[in-house]
């Protein structure tokens, strides 16, 4: 990972890490912070300097437009680390520019790259005792953007809060998960937010989850909110279909996130030779395809598990079992092996994703 040079941080260090007092062996996801946070105020129509503190609260009045109108943005990304103890990032001007698109739909400021990215690394390289090698471990990391001014009027935020906060996470096997489509609820509309990391789209999609988890299923697989027969993304994941040996996935659009995972699973994809398809794919099409035995697998992708394969889906009441397959004829493993192995660097990235 290479460092910017960058003046304008200032950097409180802990007084005494915390580190010694976590069990990195059992790790609860998003449940553990490393000792620092950066944090960048916006106000009078600029960003100030960046600062790196000690992880801890924060207190703000209780009229700040997020505790009510929910400005609110976030990413969600991951450092990794070797035996020599180099740190480095995937993709994180990904990252960058999609929080942007994000600030641009909910009304609130953009970013400057130096202060997300080489931030982020000065951050880093303070907390790199914090990211751990070995297969499985990463430094989640999440940047997020608040409205910070305070007072009850129904508009924008006049100020923001940039922060980004470190959590070291262990992926873990978790096995297949059973999933709902969605024939009712929905995440996102047309025109609406649903290609933003805004955090009401993850509030809204609590209640349809928790229903569809009291029946036995996971997760949801949400579908176009006009006529719910586009498949669009899996729970918080992107979501891949594959029918005969052909890869689907939907197009990115106006209410699916342009997931990192999704993009760079693509790329690896085609690198392999894998038959790709980016459009449209209907409820209908997915049980014809189930019912002549078409349907091997069904996948989502994102960054927190890489790769989630799917069991089967219930739609209207009836649920669809997908055949078991070896792992070696598995699209989601190759592809999980490749992506897991680029991003942990025990196989070449000849795409230049890490930095
Ligand atoms: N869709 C949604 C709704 C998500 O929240 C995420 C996670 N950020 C993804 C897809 C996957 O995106 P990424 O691969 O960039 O993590």
């Amino acid at each position: 990972m290479s460092l910017a040079e960058n003046t304008n941080i200032s950097i409180e260090k802990i007084a005494k890490s915390r580190i010694d007092s976590i069990d990195f062996e059992n790790l609860k996801f998003g449940t553990t912070f490393s000792d620092h946070m950066l944090v960048c105020h916006y106000k009078d129509g600029q960003w100030g300097d960046v600062q790196i503190k000690p992880y801890g609260p924060m207190s703000f009045e209780p009229s700040i437009n997020v505790f009510h109108y929910g400005q609110a943005i976030f990413e969600g990304m991951k450092a990794y680390k070797d035996s020599n103890d180099d740190v480095w990032l995937f993709r994180p001007r990904e990252n960058w520019k999609r929080f942007n698109k994000s600030a641009e739909r909910m009304e609130m400021p953009q970013i400057d790259e130096t202060r997300f990215v080489d931030g982020l690394k000065t951050l880093l390289n303070l907390d790199r005792e914090w990211v751990k090698p070995g297969q499985g471990n990463a430094l989640y990391l999440r940047p997020f953007m608040i409205g910070t001014h305070p007072g009850v009027v129904a508009g924008p935020s006049s100020e923001f809060m940039f922060c980004i906060i470190c959590s070291p996470a262990r992926t873990y096997y978790s096995g297949k998960v059973k999933v709902q489509i969605a024939e009712h609820y929905s995440r996102a509309a047309n025109g609406g937010v649903g290609y933003t990391k805004c955090s009401g789209n993850y509030a809204g999609q609590f209640y349809p989850t928790k229903l569809a988890q009291q029946k036995g299923y996971q997760q949801v697989i949400w579908t176009d909110d006009a006529t719910h027969t586009k498949l669009e993304e899996a729970g918080t994941m992107n979501v891949f279909f594959r029918i005969g040996d052909t890869l689907i996935t939907a197009p990115t659009s106006e209410r699916i996130l342009d997931g990192v995972t999704r993009k760079s699973l693509l790329d690896i994809a085609k690198s392999k030779g894998i038959d790709i398809d980016v459009r449209t794919i209907v409820v209908q099409e997915l049980l014809d395809a189930h019912a002549k035995g078409e349907l091997k697998e069904i996948f989502g992708a994102g960054t927190a598990v890489t790769i989630g394969q799917i069991e089967g889906f219930a739609y209207q009441e009836k649920f669809y079992s997908l055949p078991e397959i070896a792992d070696e004829n598995s699209f989601a493993v190759q592809l999980k092996n490749s992506l897991q192995g680029i991003q942990q660097k025990t196989v070449e990235d000849i795409f230049g994703w890490t930095e």
